[in-house]
Order: structure tokens, then C-alpha cells, then sequence
């Protein structure tokens, strides 16, 4: 299959535009487009067989749910039913916006969209472009990240192109997403409202509608065990990983630079490629390595920007192994570092 690119100008977009990208998914294609928070592959939600090209297009495990995209509020009821008055408290402070809510779904959504279970995930992301081609559309769009299943989350149309070309017809290039995480998720059919996904809203933020929103203790473990079942499926897979080794060193910052160092000295003298992942404040600690830069530890929202593209990064470069600092964990910062030990299959060395 072709993969064709269609490059908009945010400035000037027009309705026509989005025709053909509409037209293919009225087809039960799929179409991947920037959100916000990171590009998606979409398809039409209520098709099975457009959700089916999804899970298989990504290599994604079936049993890991589709978020449902929609682009306007009173939609929701349409496609959830026993819907509790705070998610529209919810829709109104974070909506359109990086947040994603699951509810009791009605039975127009097929299971394929929501990998066996009896909720649905929904979210109306603020990304013009987004909006606009769901408008075209007409539909619902079920979209995951644009990624092949397990790499880094897609953050500019190249990184879509790198995993999917000649698997999906189309690509939205509306250049790199404003965000770079993925929404945050609030599940909302259990006694209390659970964060099963950390995300660019914060539990702080959340917890300003919803006082009681806790986090599922699968997301505060260090690592997920048998025990601990996340809520959302996809958070028990190896995710957002380079190929190389990652591994994540927690401590003082005296301490981490001091440890990272010697491990890459010790990798690099047996021959290894050897990376490292760093901020603007310590990247001049490693003198003699190829250090990636994620930004300034005082801006976290450059950190969650640059976060995937560097992990991407890693790839082109080659590394076998790569060394990397952690980041705060209060606020954005907890998602930022959900990514990170997700990406580092948990390899934590604490110093
Ligand atoms: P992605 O779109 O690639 O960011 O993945 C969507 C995320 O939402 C995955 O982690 C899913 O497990 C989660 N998710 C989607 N639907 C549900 C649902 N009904 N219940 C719990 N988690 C969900
Ligand atoms: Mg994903």
C-alpha cells in the first residue's frame, strides 16, 4: 500500500482539505492525524472491521482498547450510557484537551474497539486538525498512538512514516504536536474515580473536580507485578522503548551524573555503543559521549515534548545501551517519568 503525506498549513487550513482523508475513513480506512498530545491512527470507532486494521497495522495486541476521538461534548452520551454528572464537570474544565475518560459503553461500540470490555474510552482533543477531520468525517474515530506497537509514541509525521509507511493510506502532517505525552486517563465506572494513565493534566488538576481521584496502584508501583493488574490494558505492555538498553538512575543530581558516567565509561570500554540521556543543566557532565538533551529541568514542558523524539533518537544513533538521568516526579513530571521507566522496562539504579 501507498502511504501518502498530506502537509497542512495550520495557518490556512480549509475545509476541503480533509475530503479525501474523509473519505477514506467513511471507507473503513484509516488515517493518522497530530493530536495535541500525540499523533493518532484513526479509523471509524463503530466499524469492527476498521478497528481490526488498527490492531493490525500497529501489531498491537487485540485485548489493548482504542481511545474514542469526538469533537464535540454531546457526543459523549451517544457513545456512553450511565454517565455520572462529574464527567461533565470533567468535560467542561479539561475539554477539548489531553484528558480521556472511560465510561459504561453503549452497545453501538463494537468490543474490537474496546478490546473485549464493557467501557469505553473517550476523549475530544483541542488539536485543530484533529477537529476538523473528525467534523469532516462525520464519525467517531478510534485512534491510538500512530506508532508501531511498543516503539516511542509518535510525536511529528515523520516518526508516523518511520512505522507505518505502506501499511495505511494516509498521514496528516500538521508538523510536531504541541504536548508530546499521551492524555492522562480518569476511569469513572468504579466506586471512585482511578488515574490509569499519568498524563499532561495532573492528579492536582484532576483533583480539583474530583477530589477523591486516586492513582491505580499499578501506576505507582515501581514495577508491575503479577499482583498488580493495571486497569489499562495497554499500561502492562513494554512500551516506548529504543532498541538499546535503557536504564534510569534515580538519586541526588551530584550522584546520578557521578553514576551514569562510570557506567557508560564501564559499557563503552567492552566495545558497546553508549548513549546518554540528560538535561541542559548536566549535559556537560559527560564529556566524550553522545548525551541527548531533553531540555531544561525548569521547563517540563520541553522535557514532554523532546521526551520521544530523543528516545527515537536513540535508534538512529545506534546506541546498544543508554545511560539516563531521572526527572522530578511532581505534577507533569509524573508522566514524564511513567514514560521513562515504561521506555526502561523498569531498569532502575538507584544511587
Ligand atoms: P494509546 O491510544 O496508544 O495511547 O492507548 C490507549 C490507552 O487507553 C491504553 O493504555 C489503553 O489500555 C487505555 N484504554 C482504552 N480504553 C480503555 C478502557 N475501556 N478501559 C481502560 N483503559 C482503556
Ligand atoms: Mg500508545
Amino acid at each position: 500500500m501507498k502511504t501518502r503525506v498530506i502537509v497542512l498549513d495550520r495557518k490556512d487550513l480549509k475545509r476541503e482539505q480533509f475530503s479525501e482523508a474523509a473519505r477514506l475513513l467513511k471507507r473503513g480506512e484509516l488515517v493518522a492525524f497530530p493530536t495535541e498530545t500525540v499523533y493518532g491512527l484513526g479509523g471509524n470507532a463503530l466499524d469492527p472491521k476498521a478497528s481490526e486494521k488498527i490492531y493490525a497495522a500497529k501489531g498491537r495486541p487485540s485485548d489493548n482498547p482504542l481511545i474514542v476521538h469526538i469533537a464535540d461534548v454531546n457526543d459523549l452520551a451517544k457513545l456512553a450510557e450511565d454517565i455520572p454528572e462529574c464527567a461533565y464537570r470533567l468535560a467542561k474544565r479539561f475539554w477539548p484537551g489531553p484528558m480521556t475518560m472511560i465510561l459504561k459503553k453503549r452497545d453501538i461500540v463494537p468490543k474490537e474497539t474496546t478490546g473485549g470490555l464493557d467501557t469505553v474510552a473517550i476523549r475530544f482533543p483541542s488539536d485543530k486538525i484533529a477537529r476538523m477531520m473528525i467534523e469532516e468525517s462525520g464519525l467517531f474515530i478510534a485512534a491510538p498512538s500512530a506508532n508501531a506497537s511498543g516503539r516511542p509514541s509518535p510525536t511529528n509525521a515523520d516518526h508516523v512514516y518511520e512505522d507505518l509507511n505502506g501499511r495505511i493510506p494516509m498521514i496528516l502532517d500538521g508538523g510536531p504536536v504541541q504536548i508530546g505525552l499521551e492524555s492522562t486517563i480518569i476511569d469513572l465506572t468504579g466506586e471512585k474515580p482511578l488515574i490509569l494513565r499519568p498524563g499532561y493534566i495532573t492528579a492536582e488538576q484532576l483533583r480539583e473536580i474530583l477530589p477523591d481521584a486516586a492513582y491505580d496502584p499499578a501506576i505507582l508501583a515501581e514495577k508491575p507485578s503479577e499482583a498488580l493488574h493495571p486497569k489499562a490494558p495497554g499500561m502492562k505492555y513494554r512500551h516506548y522503548a529504543p532498541k538499546g538498553q535503557l536504564t534510569i538512575y534515580e538519586g541526588t543530581l551530584a550522584d546520578v551524573t557521578q553514576a551514569v558516567r562510570a557506567a557508560a565509561e564501564e559499557k563503552k570500554a567492552q566495545g558497546f555503543q553508549v548513549a546518554i540521556l540528560a538535561s541542559e543543566e548536566t549535559k556537560g557532565c559527560y564529556e566524550g559521549f553522545p548525551v541527548c538533551s531533553l531540555g531544561s529541568r525548569d521547563d517540563e514542558d520541553a522535557v514532554a515534548a523532546h521526551l520521544f523524539d530523543t528516545l527515537r533518537e536513540f535508534d538512529h544513533m545506534g546506541a546498544d545501551y543508554i545511560f539516563g538521568e531521572c526527572f522530578r516526579s511532581e505534577g507533569v513530571g509524573s508522566a514524564i517519568m511513567n514514560r521513562l521507566l515504561k521506555a526502561a522496562g523498569y531498569h532502575i539504579v538507584r544511587v
